[in-house]
C-alpha cells in the first residue's frame, strides 16, 4: 500500500490562493483558476490571497499585473492581504536554494537544451520538441559535497535537485483522487535556479507557499504534473504538505489548452454585465449549474449564490 502524506491542517485555518504569471490580462482559462479558488476558500470561510508570480521576467508584461488585479475586482473576486510579488521574495529563495545546498541536495548543471537532447539521443530517447526532457543526470556528481553558499552568487551554472533514487510520491487530490508519480522516470533532477539567476516555479512557489502559510491549492490542471516535484520539495525543506485540488482545464476549439501563448484572448470585464457574463462561463465550466441568469442579480448576489452551491464533488462529474 502506498504511504499517502497527511496534508497540513494548520490551527489558524484554511489560507488559499491566487498565483497568476502577469505574462497578459486574464483569459477564460486563468478565471476559472480564480474563481474556483475564491469559492473553495470563501465556502470554507478561508482566507484567498493574490500573489503574483513575476520571476520568469522574459515572459512578464509590464502592466499585466495591475490588469489582472483590475479584472479581479471587476468580477468581485477580492483578496483578503496585501497582494505579494514574487520578484520581492529573492532572499528566501536564495536562503531555501542554500540550505539544499547544505543538505547535499543540489548540484550546478552546466547542459544546455541541446546537449540535454543530445544525451538523450544517445540513449536512444527521442523527444519532441514540445516535450519536457527528463534531465540525464549529465552533470551528478557520485558524491554530492554541501556546497553551502559560496557557489549560489555564481549566475553561470543552473542549480539542479538530485533526486533520491526510484523516488514515487503518492497524494490525493480533491477533485480527481489518488495520483501518483515517478519523479525518477518521468522528471529527472530538475532545476532549482536557472544559468540566467532566475529561481525556478518549482522552488518559489514552494517556498512562497510555505512562508505564506497556505493550505489549499487549488488550480488548473495544467499545474498537476507539477505537484509531486513540489510535494518531494517541501519534503526536504521540511514544510508540510499543502492540500491540493485542480480544476478541469478550459480548452479552446482545437482540444489545446487557453493560454497566452495560443493568444486566448483576454476575458471582458468593461462593465458589470460582461463580468457577470465571463464568471458565469467560468461557473458553468466548474460544474456550477441552476445560478441565477444575472438580469437582476448584482455580482456579489451571484457570487453569494454561487458560494452556496460549490461543491468540490460537483467540479469532474
Ligand atoms: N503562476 C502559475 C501560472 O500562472 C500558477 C502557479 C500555481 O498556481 O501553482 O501558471
Ligand atoms: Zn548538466
Amino acid at each position: 500500500m502506498p504511504n499517502f502524506k497527511n496534508p497540513s491542517s494548520p490551527a489558524d485555518g484554511y489560507r488559499g490562493r491566487f498565483a497568476p504569471s502577469p505574462t497578459g490580462p486574464l483569459h477564460a482559462g486563468s478565471l476559472v483558476a480564480a474563481l474556483g479558488s475564491w469559492l473553495d476558500a470563501r465556502k470554507n470561510q478561508g482566507q484567498w490571497i493574490l500573489r503574483i508570480e513575476d520571476l520568469d521576467t522574459p515572459r512578464c508584461i509590464s502592466g499585466a499585473d495591475q490588469e489582472i488585479m483590475r479584472q479581479l475586482l471587476a468580477c468581485g473576486l477580492s483578496w483578503d492581504e496585501e497582494p505579494t510579488w514574487q520578484s520581492k521574495h529573492q532572499e528566501r529563495y536564495k536562503k531555501a536554494l542554500e540550505r539544499l545546498n547544505e543538505l547535499q541536495t543540489t548540484y550546478p548543471c552546466t547542459c544546455s537544451r541541446q546537449s540535454i537532447a543530445s544525451a538523450l539521443e544517445a540513449r536512444g530517447v527521442i523527444t519532441d520538441r514540445n516535450q519536457e526532457m527528463v534531465y540525464p543526470g549529465t552533470c551528478r556528481p557520485q558524491e554530492i559535497p554541501s556546497y553551502g553558499n559560496q557557489n549560489t552568487p555564481s549566475t553561470e551554472v543552473a542549480w539542479r535537485l538530485a533526486l533520491p533514487p526510484d523516488l514515487t510520491l503518492h497524494f490525493q487530490d480533491l477533485a480527481l483522487g489518488k495520483q501518483s508519480q515517478n519523479l525518477n522516470r518521468e522528471v529527472g533532477d530538475f532545476v532549482l535556479r536557472r544559468r540566467d539567476g532566475i529561481f525556478t516555479y518549482q522552488l518559489a512557489v514552494v517556498v512562497d507557499d510555505a512562508e505564506q502559510g497556505i493550505t489549499h491549492i487549488v488550480r488548473g490542471a495544467d499545474l498537476l504534473n507539477n505537484t509531486a516535484r513540489q510535494i518531494h520539495l517541501q519534503d526536504v525543506l521540511g514544510y508540510s504538505t499543502p492540500n491540493y485540488l485542480h480544476l478541469p482545464l478550459v480548452l479552446d476549439e482545437y482540444g489545446e489548452k487557453l493560454s497566452k501563448q495560443t493568444l486566448a484572448s483576454a476575458i471582458h470585464t468593461e462593465n458589470a454585465q460582461q463580468a457577470l457574463q465571463e464568471l458565469r462561463k467560468a461557473a458553468e465550466h466548474l460544474g456550477l449549474r441552476d445560478l441565477p441568469d444575472g438580469k437582476d442579480t448584482s455580482i456579489a448576489e451571484w457570487l453569494l449564490a454561487a458560494t452556496q452551491a460549490w461543491n468540490r464533488k460537483i467540479i469532474s462529474s
